[in-house]
């Protein structure tokens, strides 16, 4: 079921596979999560799934204080852009923003709010959260202003649609999918890959990457991607997520997440074929553990009550755990070329 004023995700996609056949996996993908994002607030323990951000404060703050640094590095430029993409609920922003304003009075004046997001419902959650603080929010990065870019995408690209290529004897085909009746059901249809191409492809993915590498190479900034992913020659890591349960990915177009693992071999080289230095990918665990992440932890610690103490812990441990999100998730950094190596990236 649908929002009331929202169009039914199933039957429009149902629709357009009756009047023009099978859909492609990344048009499936693409409909049902802007239906999906477009009608909920799908964080947190009440919602589908718990991002980094909404576990503690200390993620959005190392991330502030990474992007203060890599400004001071480029000569502080002013006017500047401090922009992020697929924000949620505005809980990175607003701890990065708290932590600036305390430190980095210089960086906060220079620079003016951003935020990309499709999605009306987290749109209006952004707004309540962070107030006047933002700028402008945008679709995509097209309507940035021309400026100094600093860029945070934080599980933002896995929400992007992915497509996927297979051998099938002497030919390609691709995924999609078809009706039977009234259910959705996987089918194939033939493809041929992008050039050099096979397995799963996100072309969103790197066409994103790609523009916001051309406007850091142009303008100057950084862009820092943090995500769960691999690197290159997967085949399939598409999953849905509904109440934090993993889900059949046609059972309830528009009702569960859909996301893929970000391919980080192929962002980097998109990046790199802007003209862009790429720093990464390095696991998250180290990359949060040489920012400090520990000891910023130790320091909420002492303030805080023994419960929310122990939240905090237990938090900083499961984004720098191995087992957790520790090495699954990675970073990687985009900045203009001959840039020094940024903070919690070897050279
Ligand atoms: N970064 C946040 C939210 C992750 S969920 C966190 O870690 O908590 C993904 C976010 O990306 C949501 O805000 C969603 O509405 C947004 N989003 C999904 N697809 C998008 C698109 N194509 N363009 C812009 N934003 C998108």
């Amino acid at each position: 079921m649908g929002d009331r004023d929202q169009p039914d995700a199933r039957a429009v996609i149902a629709a357009e596979i009756a009047a023009r056949g099978p859909m492609r996996l990344d048009r499936f993908m693409a409909l049902a999560n802007a239906a999906y994002y477009g009608t909920r607030d799908p964080l947190g323990r009440g919602g589908d799934f718990i991002t980094a951000p909404e576990t503690t404060q200390a993620y959005g703050e190392l991330i502030g204080a990474w992007m203060v640094e890599v400004w001071r590095t480029q000569g502080a430029p002013t006017p500047a852009v401090f922009a992020e993409a697929g924000p949620g609920r505005g809980t990175l922003m607003a701890d990065a923003l708290r932590l600036i304003d305390r430190l980095a009075p210089d960086f906060a004046a220079a620079c003016s709010v951003h935020l990309i997001e499709t999605s009306p419902t987290l749109r209006a959650l952004q707004a309540a959260r962070l107030g006047d603080r933002v700028a402008a929010w945008h679709e995509s990065l097209a309507t940035l202003p021309e400026a100094p870019l600093f860029l945070i995408a934080s599980e933002f690209l896995d929400a992007l649609p992915v497509r996927q290529f297979r051998r099938r004897g002497e030919a390609w085909a691709e995924r999609a999918v078809a009706l039977d009746g009234d259910n959705l059901v996987w089918t194939e249809i033939p493809a041929t890959p992008p050039p050099g191409r096979a397995g799963e492809v996100s072309e969103a993915v790197e066409a994103w990457i790609a523009e916001a590498a051309q406007r850091v190479v142009r303008f100057g900034g950084a862009v820092l991607v943090l995500d769960y992913g691999h690197l290159g020659g997967a085949e399939d890591t598409l999953q849905a997520v509904r109440a934090h349960q993993p889900v059949d990915p046609l059972a309830a177009p528009g009702e569960a997440d859909l996301s893929a693992q970000v391919d980080f071999a192929a962002l980097a080289r998109a990046a790199r074929g802007a003209g862009a230095s790429v720093f990464g990918p390095v696991p998250q665990g180290a990359f949060l553990r040489a920012l400090g992440l520990p000891e910023r932890t130790a320091i909420l610690c002492r303030n805080a009550p023994p419960a929310t103490a122990r939240q905090l812990q237990a938090a900083a441990r499961r984004l720098m755990d191995p087992d957790a999100m520790g090495l699954l998730f990675k970073a990687l950094a985009v900045l203009p070329p001959g840039a020094a190596t940024p903070p919690g990236f070897t050279p």
